[in-house]
């Protein structure tokens, strides 16, 4: 497998590319032409890793797996000259493309695979002298590349069977759905079939048939609903293909075939409507920062990759959901918390889907040196086991005012009074969280009480 890539361009797709590299453990070099550039993908990959690690995509020792294998360089022949696999996302303009595509084939090394993640160019037309046209080809991914699955590959009559197998194998292994197709065509396939809808929408607005909201709520109601269980073409089978075939011959002749973008969206642009970057487009966007949207929709999307096996016909027809994935949870405690002796080493937190279920329990005051702290006095060692509980808590984005439950074990049931008093200062002015109390042996001989939080915090 590839160990070392560079992904040369440090803008939206580059960074999310080298994101999804290195947090598969691959050892990457981002390379942008200068520092201010690389501070700024920096930023964005720190963005990317927070969102998939609040998506419980990946946990907190894969995100900082990622941050130390990913590099950053603005020497694109050196980066190159070390790397076996190099991601191309600069610009999509035709003259920066050759000027870097020169340097990556002077720099690479023999056994490197180039791919581009361009939109649509024919690069493969665009460089007719790269050194390794057996090496070269397209991998085209959809933004933001760490979150969409399908990356269109594409090669040219040149690029080797061995170089495309491998290619899709390692965007496998990188959790990405490769679609091969058989030769170049402008657009490749999704471009083309999202153009093909939109060509219509734009048409029908064009000549005053409906607006933004009517093509929204006819996608809403019909198309896009069965698109959540069937794909395009399994749609064609249930309905029949004689019966589409019939629908088609009427209407193919008589929806837009204009080889132009009509006007109005020229003049929606003009007028600063350029969409959810500007505030507005088709719709107002409520005066919301365009990162809030970017992160609700994203959010959004995550959360629908991880239900929608559940909703598709493959589901039914096996009969019924497929089993639920194992439990995700991940450990929160840690040596900050005094888990060397073990006191804090109980800390989870469990992935509900729309809810995170935060675990933890405290069992005796002693501090990461190991120090009892508060002596005998038990609710001495309760006010610390409250003040480290929260502080676990937060780690895990909670507070106590998500506590629903906690449990109090007291080795001397005739403390509980102590203790309670500390509760009841630990959650005054909060909806109170009933407080169980029981009676315990506790397994450290210095152990008098031992307390427990169960809270539940909304993603
Ligand atoms: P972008 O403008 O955000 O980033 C391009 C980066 O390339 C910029 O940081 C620019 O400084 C850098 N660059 C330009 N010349 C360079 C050079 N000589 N050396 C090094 N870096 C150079 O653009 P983007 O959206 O990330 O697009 C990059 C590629 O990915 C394009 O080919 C684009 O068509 C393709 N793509 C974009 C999307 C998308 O949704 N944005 C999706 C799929 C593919």
């Amino acid at each position: 497998m590839r160990r070392r890539a560079v992904v040369v361009g440090a803008g939206t797709m580059g960074a999310g590319i080298a994101l999804l590299a290195a947090r598969h453990g691959v050892g990457t070099t981002l390379v942008g032409r200068q520092d201010a550039a690389l501070a700024l993908a920096r930023e964005r990959v720190e963005r990317g890793l927070a969102f998939l690690e609040g998506a419980g995509l990946i946990d907190r020792a894969g995100a900082e797996g990622a941050r130390a294998r990913l590099t950053t360089s603005t020497d694109l022949a050196g980066a190159v000259a070390d790397a076996d696999l190099v991601l191309e996302a600069v610009t999509e303009d035709p003259d920066i493309k050759r000027v870097v595509y020169g340097a990556i084939g002077r720099a690479a090394a023999t056994t490197a695979i180039v791919a581009s993640t361009t939109s649509g160019l024919d690069i493969f037309s665009l460089l007719p002298d790269f050194p390794a046209p057996e090496r070269l080809l397209i991998a085209h991914f959809w933004n933001p590349p760490y979150l969409v699955p399908l990356v269109e590959v594409v090669a040219s009559p040149a690029t080797s069977e061995a170089v495309v197998g491998e290619t899709e194998a390692l965007l496998r292994s990188w959790e990405r759905v490769p679609v091969r197709l058989s030769r170049y065509v402008p657009g490749f396939i999704g471009v083309r079939l999202n153009s093909a809808l939109y060509r219509e929408a734009v048409d029908l607005i064009a000549h005053g048939i409906t607006d933004a909201r009517g093509i929204d709520t006819v996608m809403r109601e019909s198309i896009a609903l069965r698109f959540a269980v069937l794909d395009a073409m399994e749609v064609v089978d249930f309905g029949g293909l004689d019966t589409f075939g019939r629908v088609w011959a009427n209407a193919f002749p008589a929806i837009a075939a204009g080889g132009t973008v009509p006007a109005f969206v020229d003049r929606l642009v003009a007028g600063g409507a350029a969409g959810v970057k500007a505030g507005r487009g088709f719709y107002e966007w409520g005066g919301r920062a365009p990162g809030e949207l970017i992160d609700a929709r994203d959010r959004q999307l995550a959360r629908w990759l991880h239900e929608r096996p559940r909703y598709r016909l493959e589901a039914a027809l096996s009969g019924g959901p497929p089993a639920e994935e194992p439990m995700k949870r991940r450990k929160i405690a840690g040596p900050r918390f005094g888990m060397r002796t073990g006191a804090f080493s109980n800390g989870y937190v469990v992935d509900l889907g729309p809810a995170e279920m935060i675990y933890t329990a405290g069992h005796l005051a002693v501090d990461a040196e190991g120090r009892l702290v508060g002596g005998a006095d038990t609710a001495k060692q309760a006010e610390y086991i409250y003040r480290v509980l929260e502080d676990i808590l937060a780690e895990a984005g909670a507070g106590l005012d998500d506590v629903v439950k906690t449990t109090a074990y007291l080795t001397d049931i005739r403390d509980y009074p102590a203790v309670n008093e500390v509760r009841n200062r630990v959650f005054a002015g909060r909806e109170p969280a009933s407080t169980i109390v029981e009676a315990a042996k506790l397994v450290h001989p210095l152990a008098r009480i031992e307390i427990e939080l169960v809270a539940i915090r909304g993603k």
